[in-house]
């Protein structure tokens, strides 16, 4: 799956590998597998990650359009309390579990540009220890962990298997829910069914593929290299046909010009093509991010219209106006509520006021 957005595009000309990688069987192994996609790529030893990713002086923007690839083990904590500007989707254990930086896809908006000093991309290959991680927190209470973070894995399923991984993984321990949110369009379910299908004996609903849906508008403008609507659409109906979980996120809310028009008519295609009573549940909420990132991003990204829009500043978050986030979130859960009860609708600010 997805192997042909890693080919169409040119990243990974160049491809770091940390020494210590080629010491060990089992992280070897899996380096070489995912270096066979690129038989054509310059591959640099390294000492450590950080030597190449957290390098003085980089330009996110420019290094993403070639982007390189930085194999890696990572040390110290794997896994972290929910972020407050993520929806935890009333979840009380909210985590979120970094096993790669960066992206394959390049959405304009995104807070990696204006967190990471570097636009290539890390693959840890030591997921194994992240597990172990994750039941330290198991032997606790259940946890929900969103693994899906800092990058979309569904975008380099191909590559690494990590879906496949994370979901026997949570097969085997009920206590665990996992969130794999994606925007990729060029999926095949059929290649996750039988691991999906084994592990799930309690029925599903402990692994939710969360799918990001925007208007043709905000795809083609801000999205650059996600799934088109069309073939996210297509990717969820096939996935509700299969009995997968899935979850529709309508989040983050982009104003554009004429945004009722845009986001209605998305709302057509959706309703007219996807099972709604089907869908698990859905999540609503408009742009935000922490001062800290738009502000490195707005240095960067000078002719952004995304980046550079008027947000108002609340305790060093960004986001629309009162009024403006009001009349959006509130205009989409109410269109959404004609198919969907409103328990199944989560609200980022509803969830926030507590
Ligand atoms: S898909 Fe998600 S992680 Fe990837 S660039 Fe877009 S917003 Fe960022």
């Amino acid at each position: 799956m997805q192997s042909e957005t890693v080919f169409r595009n040119k990243a990974f000309s160049h491809i770091y590998v940390e020494d210590r990688i080629l010491n060990i069987e089992q992280y070897r192994g899996r380096a070489e597998e995912i270096l066979k996609h690129f038989p054509e790529a310059e591959v640099v030893a390294i000492d450590h990650y950080k030597d190449v990713f957290n390098r003085h002086k980089q330009n996110y923007v420019m290094q993403h359009e070639s982007q390189a690839l930085i194999l890696a083990l990572k040390q110290g904590n794997f896994v972290y309390p929910g972020a407050e500007v993520c929806q935890n989707m009333g979840n009380k254990h909210f985590y979120y579990a970094s096993c790669m930086m960066n992206c394959l896809f390049d959405c304009e908006y995104c807070y990696l540009k204006g967190m990471y000093p570097s636009g290539n991309m890390v693959i840890f290959l030591n997921l194994e220890d992240i597990f172990t991680e994750v039941l330290g927190l198991l032997e606790k209470h259940p946890v929900y962990l969103c693994v899906s973070y800092d990058t979309d894995l569904m975008a380099v399923e191909s590559l690494t298997g990590y879906v496949k991984k994370w979901i026997e993984f949570t097969s085997a321990h009920p206590e665990l829910i996992i969130e794999i949110r994606t925007k990729a369009g060029n999926v095949d379910f059929r290649n996750l069914l039988p691991v999906y299908k084994d592990g799930m004996t309690d029925g599903g609903g402990r692994v939710i593929f969360a799918f990001t849906l925007s208007p043709e508008y905000v795809v083609s403008h801000y999205e650059h290299r996600t799934g088109s609507l069309e073939n996210r659409i297509r990717a969820v109906k096939q996935a509700l046909e299969l009995g997968f979980t899935v979850r529709l996120c309508f989040d983050p809310m982009i104003y554009c010009p004429d945004w009722r028009k845009e986001y209605g008519s998305m709302l057509e295609r959706v309703f007219s093509e996807i099972q709604m009573d089907r869908v698990y549940d859905l999540s609503v909420g408009s742009f935000r991010l922490s001062e800290e990132y738009l502000k490195a991003m707005r240095r960067n990204m000078p002719d952004s219209a995304v980046v550079q829009y008027p947000y108002q500043n609340d305790h060093g978050v960004y986001h629309y106006s009162e009024k403006l986030t009001d009349e959006m979130e509130k205009w989409l859960v109410s269109r959404l509520a004609e198919k969907v009860p409103v328990d199944r609708i989560f609200r980022w600010q509803d969830q926030d006021r507590g």
